[in-house]
């Protein structure tokens, strides 16, 4: 395998990181530097500065917008993303929702979505998972019951991520429940939450974080026109979404920048005690965390290669998700045993509306590892447990 970048490929990669290094708004890396979690409004305008650069959907055939880079083009820029620490992408637009649309919609659907979506004018949330149907998605019960040219739509929908944010949410709904399978008589619809009878109710989070909520549908009308592909194929169609989902979730790039970041740390005294490097037993759990890292590089990249031709990510995108998740969250105790003390003063801003910004980001940002180690708890649950991840390996790539 040969693994040195072409000339052509070197070029790309310092074109992209000129742009990074000479015209990213600095405000946004701050934020990003000291842990706070940038307004609706910021994001928006982080996305859309992708965008005008032709940026935003790289996973994206060219004739919806997309880059049409090679897998390996893509692999440099989350590298030359992750070097700067640019904030994520909202992934339930561009990710999610965009290439259901591109790949299973109507050509009213492409028309009428797809724009908004590659320049972030539509702030989309995912409606799949219930109180009591998250494992086990299937057992889902949010009816849409066809009256006329509409759905009503009833039930209600949990963890729902930024829905507080959201325009639209796509969602999977129970249409039938006279089906031989429970995957059966699913469907997946786009709804706008402004429609009457969509309530949103956050659940506050154990860091003191508003990331998560809870959608409720009452009576909600529909227009049938909003069904995406055929009434009863929704678990198709959401199966293909969430092996994306899985691949994004990895976020190798992002962790590989944190781990540098880390050892850069470790290498400085501070307050006058030793560095961190004289701490052998730390070090050691740093080194195996960097191996593990180096492994998952590579499944990705044979991911990033399928993707590119033409098929959609398989079972190895649990393989990203499971491993690359145990990584941030062993990363995420690095940084907490590192900070010390000084990992817990953190106070999320809605708990000390008096604290300015600076006095959170705290002497090397360690304030904000704390909460970061709670909310990416998260991160072994969402987008399919952890231990869902390891079943499907178990029967599709072990065969057992
Ligand atoms: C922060 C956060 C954000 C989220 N955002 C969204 C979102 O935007 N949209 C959305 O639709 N959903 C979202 N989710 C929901 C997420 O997908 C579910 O929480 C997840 O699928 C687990 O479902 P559950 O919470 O119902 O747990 P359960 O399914 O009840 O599982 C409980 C425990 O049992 C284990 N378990 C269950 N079944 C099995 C089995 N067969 N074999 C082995 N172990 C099993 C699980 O691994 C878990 O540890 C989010 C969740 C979190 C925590």
């Amino acid at each position: 395998m040969n693994l040195t970048f072409s000339e052509d490929e070197l070029r790309f990669r310092d074109d992209v990181r000129k742009v990074f290094d000479e015209e990213f708004p600095a405000d946004l890396r701050e934020f990003r530097d000291a842990g706070v979690t940038i307004s609706r409004d910021d994001q928006i305008r982080y996305q859309k500065w992708l965008h005008e650069r032709g940026w935003f959907a790289i996973n994206w055939p060219v004739e919806y917008g997309g880059t049409g880079w090679t897998p390996v083009q893509k692999y440099l820029f989350m590298q030359e993303l992750a070097r700067i620490n640019a904030p994520d992408i909202v992934p339930f637009g561009v990710s999610m929702v965009g290439p259901v649309i591109y790949t299973f919609g109507s050509d009213e659907q492409k028309e009428r979505f797809l724009p908004d979506i590659l320049a972030s004018n539509v702030w989309w949330c995912q409606g799949y998972s219930e109180p009591g149907s998250g494992s086990d998605l299937a057992s889902l019960k949010t009816r849409a019951d066809l009256d006329g040219d509409h759905y009503v739509v009833n039930g209600t929908k949990t963890w729902t991520t930024l829905a507080q944010f959201a325009d639209w949410i796509f969602c999977l709904v129970r249409t039938s429940s006279d089906v031989a399978r429970r995957q059966e008589g699913i469907s997946f619809l786009l709804i706008d939450m402004q429609t009457p009878g969509v309530t949103v109710k956050p659940i506050i989070t154990i860091e003191g974080e508003h990331e998560v909520n809870e959608v409720h549908f009452e009576d909600v009308r529909v227009p049938a026109a909003n069904l995406v592909g055929e009434e009863g194929e929704g678990w198709t169609y959401g199966k293909v979404l969430l092996q994306h989902e899985r691949t994004n979730i990895a976020a190798v790039h992002y962790s590989k920048f944190r781990i540098d970041r880390l050892r850069a740390q470790a290498e400085r005294p501070v307050r006058g005690a030793a560095p961190l490097t004289e701490d052998r037993n730390f070090m050691r759990k740093l080194a195996a965390v960097e191996v593990e890292l180096r492994a998952l590089e590579f499944t990705e990249l044979r991911t990033l290669a399928a993707v590119a031709s033409g098929k959609a990510p398989g079972p190895e995108s649990s393989i990203l998700k499971f491993v690359g998740t145990e990584i941030q969250q062993a990363i995420d105790e690095l940084y907490v045993e590192a900070a010390g003390y000084y990992a817990l003063p953190f106070v999320p801003e809605q708990y000390a509306p008096d604290f300015a910004v600076d006095e959170r980001i705290g002497e090397g940002n360690e304030t904000a590892s704390a909460p970061r180690y709670f909310n990416f708890r998260k991160a072994s649950i969402y987008g399919g447990s952890n231990e869902i991840q390891k079943n499907i390996v178990s029967k599709h790539v072990l065969g057992l």
